[in-house]
């Protein structure tokens, strides 16, 4: 790495010389759990911290109330580090966006303590609702991304990886309406709704044997009928469709259409699929990645590379690494093994100590990896050259 050790230490210095602010900002966002798009008084703290370290902050960017960027700096390249700060229904900080937030306003102000002498400039994006609201894709739509040459992020998980695999997704939904009739009385003349509905589910898992390594489909009825004693006119179901790739998406959303098509035969109804876009699937910059795996290193974790042991989700950061070149590595908050992501356990973890520990060492090892794409040539030309080669 080319990164003066006198560079990275100031780079330290700054994350912990904020330490206490960094802690109370995670720990207020913690306890102050909003959904997506609703996350006002997120951004406002994390609005307070920028401005109380002297950044001028712009919100309301892409046209979403809660979304901002700041910018320590000036002129190419720029380099973008992530936050999100969307909480879950039901089980709150269980995603720990919490400490992403945290650790991403104390990379930017870290880096912007540097950043004079090395020149270029560090943005910092605040990127609602990535639980299912894709702030990112507005952002990239509004031509956010469209000055910065890398992006980053970190996010919380129970273990250290430089790259994971995020599934691109897409959720389908199907309504059926057949006739009613007395369930009863005259079931000759019923055509079920809710017969095609569960037989869609049935041919969906016949299929499932001709499915790539990575697919995910799984649904849940959404109406399944008005009455006992009535053949169900109207029945919709929802399946959520992931796989690793977008080629796999489109082959595997045209089976489950076509399961619900055949459904909708046998019983003589009708049904109408409508398609609702997901996320990209992620495309890590393995560059950039090991470039942030040195820092971690240095900082004193052993960072794996990738595990395919464990399962991957979805994330709009996915949408954001087709446009420019990408990493989202994931750091240990609990244990291998003990919580995973949207559990109550994890949601406990990331308002620990340990999970504000991680944030800090996240902080660093971005700020670092940020500096030290704006410092150094060959890395951004390893970034860059790996983007242009990359499969589309
Ligand atoms: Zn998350």
């Amino acid at each position: 790495m080319s990164l003066a050790p006198e560079v990275a230490s100031a780079i330290d210095r700054a994350v912990e010389s904020c330490e206490a602010e960094l802690a109370s900002l995670a720990a207020r966002i913690h306890a102050h759990p909003e959904l997506r798009f609703e996350e006002h008084q997120a951004c406002s703290w994390l609005g307070e911290f920028l401005t109380s370290h002297g950044h001028a902050v712009e919100r309301g960017i892409a046209g979403l109330p809660t979304a901002f960027r700041a910018r320590a700096g000036r002129g190419a390249p720029r380099v973008a580090i992530l936050a999100e700060y969307d909480a879950l229904p039901g089980v709150g900080h269980a995603c720990g966006h919490n400490l992403i937030a945290a650790g991403a306003a104390g990379a930017f102000v870290a880096a912007a303590r540097v950043i004079e002498a090395i020149g270029g400039e560090v943005v910092l994006l605040g990127t609602p609702a990535e639980e299912g609201g894709g702030g990112k894709i507005s952002m990239i739509d509004a031509g956010v991304f469209a000055e910065i040459e890398a992006a980053m992020m970190f996010h919380p998980f129970d273990r250290d990886l430089l790259a994971h695999t995020a599934l691109a997704s897409l959720w389908l939904k199907c309504e059926f309406k057949g006739q009613p009739s007395h369930a009863a009385i005259a079931p000759h003349a019923g055509r079920s709704a809710l017969t095609a509905c569960l037989d869609t589910f049935r041919l969906v898992d016949g299929q499932r044997v001709h499915f790539r390594d990575g697919v995910r489909v799984h649904g849940y009825v959404t109406d399944g009928g008005q009455a006992v004693n009535i053949i169900p006119e109207r029945a919709a179901c929802e399946f959520s469709v992931r796989a690793l790739d977008g080629e796999e998406l489109g082959r595997v959303r045209g089976i489950v259409e076509r399961c619900a098509r055949a459904a909708a035969l046998a019983s003589d109804v009708e049904v109408s699929v409508t398609v609702v876009h997901g996320y990209r699937d992620m495309v890590n910059n393995m560059a950039l990645a090991r470039r942030f795996g040195a820092h971690v290193r240095s900082l004193g974790r052993q960072p794996r590379e990738r595990d395919a042991s464990i399962g991957a989700g979805s994330t709009d950061m996915g949408d954001v690494s087709h446009v420019v070149p990408a990493i989202h590595p994931w750091l240990a908050i609990v244990p291998e093994g003990e919580a995973l992501c949207h559990e109550r356990r994890f949601a406990e973890a990331a308002g620990s100590p340990a999970g504000v520990s991680t944030a800090l060492m996240a902080a660093k090892a971005m700020a670092r990896t940020a500096i030290d794409y704006l410092a150094d040539g060959d890395l951004r030309a390893a970034v860059s050259s790996e983007w242009a080669a990359r499969a589309r």
